[in-house]
């Protein structure tokens, strides 16, 4: 495992996020949005995210800035990092696959939108975030830099404390006691362990 590689694997996770997402972006496009969420928060941090998890690491690769928060690279964070990356690979496509329809980027509810509570979601409420943090975990172990290295992390804390509450009073206002019920048998990015 070298740099090179790592890097590699760093940038097919960004081409397999845009891959992944586009069919659901499509689609969403053309059904009928009954509520939204869209505050400012959600307009500062869905950026901010972004530019943490995919532009700071591009001109970082491409670059090589900011090179004096360079530290030598271990195989072993290669190999870690790669790890990282399929786990947020399947759990990225898996949840984008179970949600369907009721997918959207930003907090929304759309017509005949159903609350899902099979597949991953039986488990835990927000798959697709827990695959945010494996990602924003994959690029601090293959980027051996201080500051492009964890900048995914910050965005993802940023974007998921941001929103996660406001996302679950917008699920409970639309289903009510059942998302209550739901709630009360799943984690919210780890499964319940203990009852
Ligand atoms: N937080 C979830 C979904 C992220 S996509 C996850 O991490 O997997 C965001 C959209 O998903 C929100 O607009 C919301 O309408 C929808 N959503 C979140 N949880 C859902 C569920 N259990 N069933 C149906 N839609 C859900």
């Amino acid at each position: 495992m070298t740099p090179a590689i790592a890097a590699i694997i760093w940038a097919i996770g960004l081409v397999a996020w845009v891959a992944i997402r586009l069919p659901y972006r499509r689609r969403a496009r053309r059904l009928r949005v009954v509520r939204a969420r869209r505050d400012l928060t959600e307009r500062i941090v869905l950026p901010l995210a972004g530019i943490g998890l995919s532009v700071v690491p591009t001109v970082y690769l491409l670059t090589g800035f900011p090179a004096f928060a360079d530290y030598r690279f271990q195989p072993w964070m290669g190999w870690a990092g790669a790890v990282a990356q399929l786990a947020f690979l399947a759990l990225f496509y898996a949840s984008h696959r179970q949600l369907g329809r009721n997918w959207s980027v930003t907090l929304e509810i759309r017509d005949e939108h159903r609350l899902v509570t099979d597949g991953l979601y039986r488990y835990v409420r927000h798959p697709m975030y827990s695959s945010f943090w494996l990602w924003g975990l994959a690029q601090l172990l293959l980027l051996p830099n201080w500051l492009a290295g964890p900048a995914g992390l910050v965005g993802v804390a940023v974007l998921y404390f941001a929103r996660v509450g406001s996302e679950e009073t917008m699920m409970r206002q639309t289903f009510g006691d059942a998302y209550d019920a739901y709630a009360s048998r799943t984690g919210r990015i780890v499964p319940r362990i203990f009852g």
